[in-house]
C-alpha cells in the first residue's frame, strides 16, 4: 500500500530519531536527551500516521487517546517509585495486548474471497507474540508485586513437556489461522497462546526474573513489528524491531550478569535441587547488631569505604541521605565508591537511576567486575538494602537456588555493615550467611533513617 511521500519521509525521520534516542540512552549523561528524542520521534510517527487518508473515525481515535492518556498519566503520577518495575511490566503487557487487538481487527476486515496468506501469517505472529507478551507480563507483574500465589516459582513434573506440547499446538493453530482464517480458529489460537504466556513465566522465579523481564520487553517489540506488517506501517516495523533487538541485547546482558544461559532460565535445565537452609540454622547465635555511633567509629579509622545499594535503598528512598553520607566521608579524606550489581533492585539500571537522581557522580559508580577485586583492600563495606546480590552462598554453595550467580564479594572486606530492617530474605527468598559472618555487623533500621543517623553520628563524633 502506497503512503504519501511526506508520510514516508516523516517515518524515516522518526526512525532516525528513534535510533539516535537509543544511542543517547546508552550513557547516563545523554540519557535524558535520548529519551526526549525518542518521545519526539513517537510524536512525529503518530501525527504522520493520523495524516494518512486511510484513517477513518477520528472521533474514536480521539476518545482512545484521551482515555489512554488519562489512565496512563494517573498511573504514572500515582505509582510509588518502588512499584515502577511492576508498572513497566504492565505497560509492556498492554503493548502485546494492543497487537492482539490489531491482529483481530485486521482479520475481521478481510473479505472472504481474497487471498491474504502473507497478511494472515503476520496476523498469526502478531496474535502469538502479543498474547504471550500480554499474559507473560501479567504474571511478571504479579511476581514483582510479590502476590502470594505467584511469589514462588510454580513447578510440576513434566512441565517442560507440557509447555513443548502447548507450543506445538499454538504453532499448529497459528498455521491454521493463516490458511483458513476465521474468528473461531483465531480465538482458539489466542486461548492457547495466552496459556503458553502464563505457563512459560510461572516456573521462573527468584533471581532469574530480570532475564524474563528483559525478554518480555523484547517480545513486546517483536509483537509491534509483526503488527507493523499486518497494517503495513513502516514506522511500527522499525520501532518494533528496535525494541525487539535492544530487548534481546538486554536479555543477553542480564543472562551474563546471572551467569545463566537463556535456555536454562526458560527451561530450568540447571535448576538447583538442593534444600534451602532454614534461616534459624544460618543465623542462630551468630548475628551481631550495631549502632550508628559504633559504625561512625569504624568510619573514623577507615581509608576506603564501599557502599553497596540494593532494593531496600529504593524502598526507603534513601539515595539522597546516602549521597550526603558519602560526601561527608569524602570531606574527611575517606575514599568512597559505590558498587553496582547488574540486577540490584527490581529493574535493569535501578540503582544507577536512583543514584543519578541524588547526583552521585557517575565515575563513583563501579560495576561488579571492576570493584570485586578491591573488596579485600576495603576497610568498611556499607550494604544498604541489598541482600541477594551480596549472598556468598551463590559462590560457595552449589546447591543454592542462586548458585553460580556472580555476586559482589563484600564478605572479603575487613568489616561489612548491613543496613536493613530485619533478617527477612530478599527477592530470592533465601537466608544470607553473610549476616552471620564474623566480619559482619547488622544495623537494623529503615535505610533512610539509618543513613541520616550515621551522618549525624559522624558529625557529632
Ligand atoms: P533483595 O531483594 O535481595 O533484598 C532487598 C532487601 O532490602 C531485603 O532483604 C529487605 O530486608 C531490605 N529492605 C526493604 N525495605 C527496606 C528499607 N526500607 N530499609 C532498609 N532495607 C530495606 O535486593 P537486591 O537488590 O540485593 O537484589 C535484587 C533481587 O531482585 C535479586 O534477586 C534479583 O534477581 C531480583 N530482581 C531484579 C530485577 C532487576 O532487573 N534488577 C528484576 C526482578 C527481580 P528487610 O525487609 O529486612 O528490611
Amino acid at each position: 500500500m502506497e503512503h504519501h511521500p511526506l508520510i514516508n519521509l516523516a517515518y524515516v525521520v522518526a526512525g532516525i530519531l528513534f535510533i539516535l534516542g537509543l544511542k543517547g540512552l546508552t550513557h547516563p549523561r545523554t540519557a535524558v536527551r535520548g529519551n526526549l528524542l525518542g518521545a519526539i520521534a513517537m510524536l512525529i510517527a503518530i501525527v504522520a500516521t493520523l495524516c494518512n487518508n486511510e484513517v477513518l473515525g477520528y472521533k474514536t481515535i480521539a476518545l482512545g487517546v484521551i482515555i489512554g492518556a488519562v489512565v496512563g498519566a494517573v498511573m504514572a503520577i500515582k505509582v510509588q517509585m518502588t512499584a515502577m518495575p511492576q508498572l513497566v511490566a504492565l505497560f509492556n503487557g498492554f503493548g502485546g495486548g494492543a497487537s492482539v487487538l490489531v491482529g483481530y481487527a485486521a482479520l475481521s476486515k478481510e473479505s472472504p474471497d481474497g487471498n491474504f496468506l502473507i497478511e494472515n501469517i503476520a496476523i498469526a505472529c502478531s496474535g502469538l507474540i502479543g498474547a504471550v507478551t500480554f499474559w507473560g507480563s501479567l504474571v511478571a507483574f504479579g511476581k514483582l508485586q510479590e502476590l502470594d500465589f505467584l511469589k514462588k516459582p510454580v513447578r510440576f513434573s513434566g512441565q517442560q513437556w507440557a509447555n513443548l506440547g502447548l507450543a506445538a499446538l499454538v504453532i499448529l493453530l497459528g498455521l491454521s489461522v493463516a490458511w483458513f482464517p476465521n474468528n473461531f480458529l483465531f480465538f482458539l489460537f489466542l486461548i492457547a497462546a495466552s496459556l503458553l504466556g502464563v505457563t512459560l513465566v510461572i516456573p521462573i522465579g527468584g533471581a532469574d526474573m530480570p532475564v524474563v523481564i528483559a525478554l518480555l520487553n523484547s517480545y513486546s517489540g517483536l509483537a509491534a513489528a509483526a503488527t507493523g506488517f499486518v497494517i503495513d506501517n513502516n514506522v511500527l516495523i522499525i520501532a518494533g524491531s528496535l525494541v525487539g533487538a535492544s530487548g534481546v541485547i538486554l536479555t543477553r546482558i542480564m543472562c551474563k550478569a546471572m551467569n545463566r544461559s537463556l535456555f536454562n532460565v526458560l527451561f530450568g535445565v540447571l535448576e538447583a535441587t538442593g534444600e534451602v537452609a532454614e534461616a534459624d540454622e544460618v543465623y542462630a547465635g551468630k548475628i551481631k547488631s550495631t549502632s550508628a555511633e559504633e559504625v561512625a567509629m569504624l568510619f573514623d579509622s577507615a581509608q576506603r569505604v564501599v557502599i553497596v545499594p540494593g532494593y531496600g535503598m529504593a524502598v526507603a528512598q534513601a539515595q539522597h541521605a546516602v549521597r550526603e553520607l558519602a560526601s561527608e566521608l569524602e570531606s574527611r579524606g575517606v575514599e568512597v565508591e559505590f558498587a553496582i550489581h547488574p540486577v540490584a533492585g527490581r529493574m535493569p539500571g535501578h540503582m544507577n537511576v536512583l543514584l543519578a537522581e541524588a547526583e552521585v557522580p557517575y565515575e563513583k559508580l563501579k560495576e561488579m567486575d571492576e570493584i570485586n577485586p578491591s573488596f579485600a583492600q576495603t576497610d568498611v563495606v556499607l550494604v544498604i538494602g541489598a541482600n541477594d546480590v551480596v549472598n556468598p552462598d551463590a559462590r560457595n554453595n552449589p546447591s543454592s537456588p542462586i548458585a553460580g550467580m556472580p555476586i559482589l564479594n563484600v564478605d572479603q572486606a575487613k568489616t561489612v555493615v548491613v543496613i536493613k530492617r530485619s533478617l527477612s530474605p530478599g527477592f530470592a527468598g533465601i537466608p544470607n550467611p553473610l549476616f552471620a559472618a564474623d566480619n559482619c555487623l547488622m544495623y537494623f533500621g529503615d535505610g533512610k533513617q539509618a543513613a541520616l543517623d550515621l551522618n549525624r553520628a559522624i558529625l557529632e563524633g
